[in-house]
């Protein structure tokens, strides 16, 4: 049993708050895992991670802390779950996205693009012993509904539970993906069908939290007994309250139903962490679509890793110290995951295997 990893990521001051003169920076360094945050009434609070990133710190940085241990793991039929938290603007998208994932310089990939190549890298060092096959699913939460990014007319995907592979979504899309270039294309397609909404707050603000899933089947169809790994990476909504927002009418909905199921994500992070034993008895996963996907990554079967992305301003101080405190309470989630084994793999695979390859050949042409 290990603790999960929990780092926190500070971006650089936005232009808009350069601009505003009342703010001021928060965060003082002290090292590579500690900080003093100081709040707008000047109070100062300490915070400690596996690791933070300040604001010159590279995507690459983050990538090999965070997730380059997990990648490797997942190639090894071990699950992994990485998942980026915070406030709208902080950071989320750009950490798991960078600043586009099909337009942008190596330098400035983010963790899914690091990710998707990382997977294909790992099985190109095992290449010979064992052959591996890479699919990729792409879903959303949105108002509590699991829509699926492949194929919008699945706009309610069911969440089932499996003694032998965990958390599964009833006939989601799965496409094969061959190479990274192929995995950005189609990462891409999935992106543009996500609900995108306009808030005071971010110009095109996610108003819904995408999870990315690639699992990473090892051994050979014909041996009807394969190992799969897989890696889901989440890019969270806004934690922010909604008063700030200053949503009304579909937006306040949206806005309330993000907050609804990110405290059901803190009240599973508590009865996880809570007592001498470390654990409640009862733990609510099922309070939310969010929770309940997220059960393999939070009861122990996953590696898993939690960014807590924050402004640095003084201006988003109080939303900036709830997100770290987030990240202090995550901080006792234990874990020990173990490889999986997924039998009869051939009964389920062949079936839906024609449509989608059509799908992945529109997707790419
Ligand atoms: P979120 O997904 O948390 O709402 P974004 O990732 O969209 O926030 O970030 C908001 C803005 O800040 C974007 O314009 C993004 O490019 C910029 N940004 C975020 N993090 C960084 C960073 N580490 N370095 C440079 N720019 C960043
Ligand atoms: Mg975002």
């Amino acid at each position: 049993m290990s603790n999960i990893t929990v780092c926190s990521r500070f971006r650089p001051l936005s232009s808009k708050e350069k601009i505003n003169h009342g703010d001021n920076v928060c965060v003082h360094g002290i090292d590579a895992e500690t900080f003093v945050f100081k709040d707008e009434k000047e109070e100062n609070f300490s915070f400690s991670f596996d690791r933070v990133f300040y604001e010159k710190s590279e995507q690459a940085e983050v990538y090999e802390f965070l997730a380059l241990p997990i990648v490797r793991d997942a190639v090894n039929a071990i699950n992994g779950t990485i998942i980026t938290y915070g406030q709208t603007g902080a950071g989320k998208t750009y950490s798991m996205e960078g600043p586009s994932v099909l337009e942008c310089d190596e330098k400035k990939q983010g963790l899914l693009q690091k990710a998707a190549n990382g997977l294909f890298e790992c099985i190109k060092s095992t290449e010979g012993a064992v052959k591996h096959t890479i699919k990729l699913s792409m879903v959303e939460i949105y108002m509590e509904k699991v829509r699926d990014l492949f194929d919008l007319s699945k706009d309610n995907i069911q969440i089932k539970e499996s003694r032998v592979q965990g958390i599964l979504l009833s006939d989601v899309t799965e496409i094969a993906i061959f190479d990274p270039a192929e995995a950005l294309q189609i990462l891409s397609s999935g992106i543009a069908n996500r609900a995108v909404g306009e808030t005071q707050m971010n110009m095109a603000s996610s108003r819904s939290h995408c999870i990315y899933i690639f699992t990473v089947q090892q051994g050979l169809a014909k041996e009807k007994r394969v190992k799969c790994g897989k890696l889901v990476l989440v890019d969270l909504a806004g934690s922010e309250k909604v008063e700030k927002t200053g949503a009304e009418g579909r937006v306040l909905e949206e806005a309330k139903s993000i907050n609804r199921s990110l405290s059901a994500l803190g009240n599973v992070i508590n009865a996880l962490t809570c007592g001498s034993s470390g654990k409640a008895n009862y733990i609510p996963y099922r309070d939310s679509k969010l929770t309940r996907i997220l059960q393999d990554a939070l009861g122990g079967n996953s590696r898993t890793a939690l960014l807590c992305c924050c402004s640095p301003s003084s201006s988003n101080a109080p939303e900036s110290l709830s997100t770290l405190r987030f990240g202090t309470r995550a901080q006792h989630i234990k874990a020990s995951p173990r490889a999986h084994c997924k039998e009869d793999y051939t009964k389920n695979h062949e079936a839906s295997h024609a449509t989608k390859y059509e799908l992945r050949e529109r997707i790419l042409n």
